[in-house]
């Protein structure tokens, strides 16, 4: 028995097929370029198993709502060659099994919460900082949503008194995303995030931002656990720091779990997303 992942990320497609213990079977990784192109690639690849069911986390904006004309799209993207794309419709054409479809994020709190660094909570928030900077929140085993998936990403924050970047998120300039995402360090310094030493008062910004994030979750959401993913998140030491300031800015005013365990590192490594892509495709293949 065979379940399916697709992770739609922006610079790439990680496919994945999963036996019915969520081994992971095979793998592969496209680079994302214009629909026809990347998804004839994915179906190619997925036609190689007799899969049952499939899981999809996709970048957004994404419509989730079952009874919406656009159910299964790909929205009003900034990636002009997906905007208003019939994502499950595709695939629809290609394999008539069961689906379901998220946001990267959320397939990727699922995958923790599951399998991972929240396996031992029932309330999980995870975050990515990478090209993007994106959250998804995991309750029981809901997925948080209202009219549409959150856009925790793009929370405002306060600036540092010392960092003058004007930030670069193409809609609100220094929300989270614009103040903390790779690109916007890299902007700040024209190299690499993973060269920039960890002198750097960038990476004092980078865990300040961080910090308050964590803290505007914990306070509007009071998840048990955050988890901080993501490109960025590599760097080594950055975690601790993000952890020294989001004590700092607590200020005790709530009574808070101990840091060591509320703030974690994600422990599927770069299969987050996949992990809670089977999970779905398990969940909807029993309906
Ligand atoms: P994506 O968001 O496209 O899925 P990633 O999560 O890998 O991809 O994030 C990419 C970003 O993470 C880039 O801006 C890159 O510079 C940054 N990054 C990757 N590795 C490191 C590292 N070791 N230290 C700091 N930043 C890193
Ligand atoms: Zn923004």
């Amino acid at each position: 028995m065979y379940f399916a992942a697709i992770e739609a990320g922006g610079t790439k497609f990680v496919c994945s097929i999963g036996d019915d213990e969520f081994n992971i079977i095979e793998r592969i990784s496209i680079p994302t370029e214009g629909s026809e192109e990347t998804m004839s690639q994915v179906v190619s690849f997925l036609k190689k198993y007799p899969i049952i069911s499939l899981g999809i986390g996709c970048f957004g904006p994404i419509e989730l709502d079952e009874n919406a004309e656009k159910y299964g799209y790909i929205l009003n993207t900034p990636k002009v060659k997906w905007r208003n794309f019939n994502f499950m419709g595709y695939l629809k054409k290609h394999f008539d099994i069961p689906m379901r479809w998220t946001t990267d994020v959320n397939a990727s709190a699922k995958g923790e919460k599951l399998f991972g660094a929240g396996k031992e909570h029932k309330n999980i928030v995870y975050y990515t900082f990478g090209t993007g900077v994106g959250g998804g929140a995991v309750y029981g085993n809901e997925f948080i949503q209202g009219f549409t998936h959150p856009e925790m990403g793009h929370m405002y924050v306060k600036k540092h008194t010392e960092d003058s970047f004007e930030g670069i998120c193409a809609s609100h300039k220094d929300c989270l995303e614009g103040l903390a995402s790779g690109p916007s360090i890299e902007a700040r310094k024209n190299i690499k995030a993973a060269d920039i030493p960890f002198e750097d008062k960038v990476w004092e910004f980078e865990a300040y931002y961080i910090a308050q994030c964590a803290i505007n979750t914990m306070q509007i959401l009071a998840p048990d656990c955050i988890v901080l993913g993501g490109g960025v998140m590599k760097k080594p030491g950055l975690i601790e720091k993000v952890k020294e300031q989001f004590l700092r800015l607590t200020n005790g005013y709530m009574e808070i779990p101990d840091v060591e365990n509320y703030l974690k590192l994600p422990k599927l490594n770069d299969n987050s997303a996949v992990m809670g892509c089977f999970a779905m495709a398990k969940e909807v293949a029993k309906n």
